[in-house]
Formats: C-alpha cells, structure tokens, sequence
C-alpha cells in the first residue's frame, strides 16, 4: 500500500515474493527487501512499546545505527530489522525494550578465526574507495559491512555530485555506489554483508556478528570507514511512529520504492533536509513545508531554489515543538525563535502531517575507535567526538585508520579522497612504492575544500590533525 508505482530516475524492481509471520499474522515481503521495509510497506507503524509506559515504537535510522526496529526474530531478541533481509517464513515479535535472551544458545555454530593483512570495516564511499586501491596489490584485504547491500550512504543518493571529476562529479550518487561496488566484486577482495562489528579486544581482535556466526577478526591494520548516525532533537512526541531521520526517508524510497508517509514536514534547511525534500516530491510525496531553527538557510541554494520551484515554504527561525499521534503521528506544531533562540510565544503552527522528517545534523559513529582506546575529541562543527589522526588519517594508535564521515562529518566526495590516502599511507607502511599517490590525494582532498562552505570544517580540522 506505500509503493511508489513510478519515479523519474530510479527503476524500481521488487525481488520473489515470500512471506514472513509478524505477531502471528503472516506479511507479504520481497526478497532484497528488509524485515523492517516489509512491514512498514504492508502497513505496519509500531514495532515494538516502550518498556515502561508502554509508548508505540517504530523504525528511525532505517541503517542498523540506532535502537528503534529492534524486534525478536525467529526467538533472539535485540535484531536490527532495518538491516536483516527477510527470509521466507521468519518469525518477527515485539518484544520489550530489554529483550529477554533466548532460552538456550545451542544452536549458534562455534566462532570462526579470520586472519588478514587489513580489515575495511563499512563499505560506503570512504571503505569502497580504500578497498579499491588496495585490490590492486597483493595483500589479504577483508572488508565487512552490517547492511545487505555495499555502498553506504551512496546507494540513495539520486542527485548528481557537484566536487571534482576525479570523484565523478556530474555522476549520480548510487551509479557512483555501483561502479566502486562492482570493481570490488570483480576483485579478489574478501567482502561480507550482513556483517556488523561490534567490539575490538584490548587483544586487538575484532568481533563481527554474520547472521548466526561470530567471527573473530586479527588484522595487522585495522581501518574504520564506518560513517555517521543521524541526530535526534529534543521535543514532546519525538517517540511517535511516523517520526523518521530524514536520511531513513531517503532509504526507504530511493532504495526500496517505499512512501514514507503521505504529508511530511521536514525539519532542518542543511543539504540533506533540502535534497531529501525535494526527492520527497519526486517520489510523489507532499513536503507541507522545511522549517529551519537558524536565521538562514544551511544547505546550497541551488537545492532551495527547487523547493521553491514546487512552491514549498521554507521557514527559517522556525523549530519543531511537538508531535501527536496516538499510533503514529497525526498532527506537528512549530514555533518561532527569537536571534537567541527562545520560543516566541503565539507564533506557533500546526500542521496536519503524517510524517515528520529530522534532518539535524549528523553524529560520526565512533563506538569502535572508543573501544579501541583511540583518543577522540568533542568537535560540534564535526559533528561530535572524532579521532585525533595524522593527515594520513592514521589514528593515536599505530596500526588503526580512518576516513570519511567517522572521522569528521563532510560528504561523500571527500570520505572517497580520505579513503584513497589512507589506504596509500597504509600500502607504504607494508612496504608497496605508491609513486605521488597520496601526496596527490592530499593536494585534492585540500582543493575540495577550497569553497566557502568548507572553510569551517579546514579550521576544525586543524584541532584534530596532527603532523
Ligand atoms: C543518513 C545520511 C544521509 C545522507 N544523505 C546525503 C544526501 O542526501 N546527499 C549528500 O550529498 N550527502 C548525504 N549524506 C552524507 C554523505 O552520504 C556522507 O558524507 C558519505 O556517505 C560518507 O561516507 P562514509 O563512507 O564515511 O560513510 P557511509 O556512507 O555512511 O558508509 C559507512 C558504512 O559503514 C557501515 N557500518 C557502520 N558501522 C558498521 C559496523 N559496526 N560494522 C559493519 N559496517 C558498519 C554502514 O552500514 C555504512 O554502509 C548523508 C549521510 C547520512 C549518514
């Protein structure tokens, strides 16, 4: 019932049909598709309560970053649905927030040992750029991945980058995805999908979770292009089904041909807030209007000018103060900031939306480089905490790299740069002659972030980067 039937750019082709149990009713899903993507295409809002009161839950991130799809499926608790493909004849149940373990553990397989030169760890712009350099040499290269499908971020982009030539400028987000994911497939690379890692031992071994199987990963480098997670922002109702990231909403239609409502209000003017917009419209879907907390508009205008276009309202000095809805939302209220940010009383609206879309700001998913004890600092224009690294992106620890938005957030153009630099400076620490490689790199990463925009992003840089 939330198909999209037709879009401008995208062909939007369904796998086999299969079925799959939700509380006992059996659900129509597709193979490709997520358990989560299943459900919510067929009508379904609340995934799971709130442990205590009880509150309906449904999907935010839709990338495996946060806590929101997490359901029993076949028994074990805590599954990420937005990342696990349905198979014919799951078993999904809610399940309370603290997801009671399965009774007995007999039938997980015993872990399996991995031994590698380097292990890539996400596979979005950053990781695909880096295992493409490195296929080419003859090392042991592993690169894992926690969503079904390689590419990242990429894979949902529909607009044409702007950046540099180098980095296909000119060339659709997802058709980049498939040009670096094919050069992988046809590679001897070793990659896996639906393989998230989730702890690094003070022994230096990553665990990594396969569907059932635990494998324990020693690498003699380690590089974590892990990316970022979409930020929440505090006000009444931000629980309620129907409340997404808008980088969720993006997943859902431009990945899985999904609606993700019918009337949304999207909130927050950056370039994601615009982009998604205004592939909201393309998918056929009312943007009611893009409401903006600060004084100006954040994102490009270029992308501004063609909500405008369609006659969408962006509000600056506008933010969002509740949401309501019973099982999902049905109506938003925004309100006016004064220039310091205090609510102007009387100056709310209400809007009559099903679905309100966040798009305010992003978070750079460190986890694993806390656990790995690489030492990390709270930068707000970056994002949140981020690594200390050296301009080849090497860690505070020796053998542990990063790139792209896990180490500050930008775009995908550069987390492609950081990719290749990183894995040069990793090449020459083997022993490989590069040639100007990475200096070249180096030269194009700063030639990136040349524009006016960046010129935040160069001076915070500056307090993370060591020579
Ligand atoms: C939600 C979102 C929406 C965006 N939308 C736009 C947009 O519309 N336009 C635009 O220009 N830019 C957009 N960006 C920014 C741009 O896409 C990013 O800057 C770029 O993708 C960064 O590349 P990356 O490789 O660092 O991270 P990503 O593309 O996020 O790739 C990181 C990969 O790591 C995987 N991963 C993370 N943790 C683990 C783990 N523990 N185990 C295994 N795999 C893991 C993730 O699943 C992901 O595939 C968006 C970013 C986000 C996060």
């Amino acid at each position: 019932m939330r198909e999209i039937q037709e879009h401008p750019i995208l062909k939007l082709a369904r796998g086999k049909e299969i079925w799959i149990k939700f509380s006992g009713t059996p659900i129509r899903a597709y193979e490709n598709e997520t358990v989560a993507m299943a459900l919510y295409r067929e009508g379904i809002d609340v995934f799971t309560e709130s442990s205590k009161l009880h509150r309906p839950r449904g999907m935010f991130c839709a990338i495996g970053k946060c806590s929101s799809c997490m359901m029993r499926v076949n028994g074990i608790p805590n599954v990420r649905t937005c990342i696990l493909p349905a198979r014919e004849g799951m078993v999904i149940e809610k399940q309370d927030m603290y997801g009671k373990l399965p009774e007995s553990i007999e039938d997980f397989p015993e872990p399996c040992e991995i031994y590698t030169d380097i292990v890539i760890v996400g596979a979005g712009p950053a990781g695909l750029s880096a295992a493409n350099i490195l296929k080419d040499f003859n090392i042991r290269v592993l690169l894992v991945e926690q969503n079904p499908k390689l590419g990242g971020q990429l894979i949902k982009q529909t607009h044409k980058f702007f950046g540099s030539e180098n980095e296909m400028a000119g060339t659709r987000g997802f058709e980049i995805a498939n040009i670096l994911i094919q050069n992988i497939k046809d590679s001897n690379i070793n990659y896996k999908t639906d393989s998230t890692a989730f702890g690094f031992y003070p022994d230096s071994t990553l665990a990594i979770f396969q569907n059932n199987q635990l494998l324990k990963v020693h690498s003699k480098y380690f590089f974590f292009a892990t990316g970022a997670s979409e930020k929440m922002i505090p006000f009444a109702g931000n629980d309620v089904p129907g409340v997404f990231g808008a980088g969720a909403a993006q997943t859902m239609m431009n990945v899985f041909g999904i609606k993700p409502g019918k009337d949304i209000l999207m909130v927050g003017a950056g370039n994601v807030g615009l982009i998604v917009s205004y592939q909201l419209l393309q998918a056929g879907i009312n943007v009611k209007a893009v409401i903006e907390a600060m004084p100006k508009i954040g994102g490009y205008f270029v992308h501004a000018a063609k909500l405008r276009r369609f006659g969408v309202p962006i509000l600056t000095g506008t933010t969002i103060k509740e949401v309501m809805g019973t099982k999902r939302v049905e109506k938003a209220i925004s309100i006016g900031l004064d220039e310091e940010f205090k609510e102007i009383e009387g100056s709310e609206k209400e809007w009559n939306v099903d679905t309100v879309c966040l798009s305010t700001g992003l978070m750079p998913s460190v986890n694993l480089l806390s656990q790995a004890g690489c030492t990390l600092k709270y930068v707000s224009s970056l994002g949140g905490y981020v690594p200390i690294r050296n301009r080849e992106l090497r860690t505070s620890r020796e053998t542990i790299y990063v790139a792209g938005d896990v180490s500050g957030i930008e775009e995908a153009s550069t987390a492609m740069v950081e990719g290749k630099i990183a894995s040069l400076a990793i090449l020459e620490k083997i022993g490989y002659a590069t040639g100007r490689e990475k200096e070249k790199n180096i030269e194009e990463l700063q030639r990136l972030r040349e524009g006016p925009f960046s010129s935040k992003i160069v001076e915070s840089l500056g307090e993370v980067t060591y020579e």
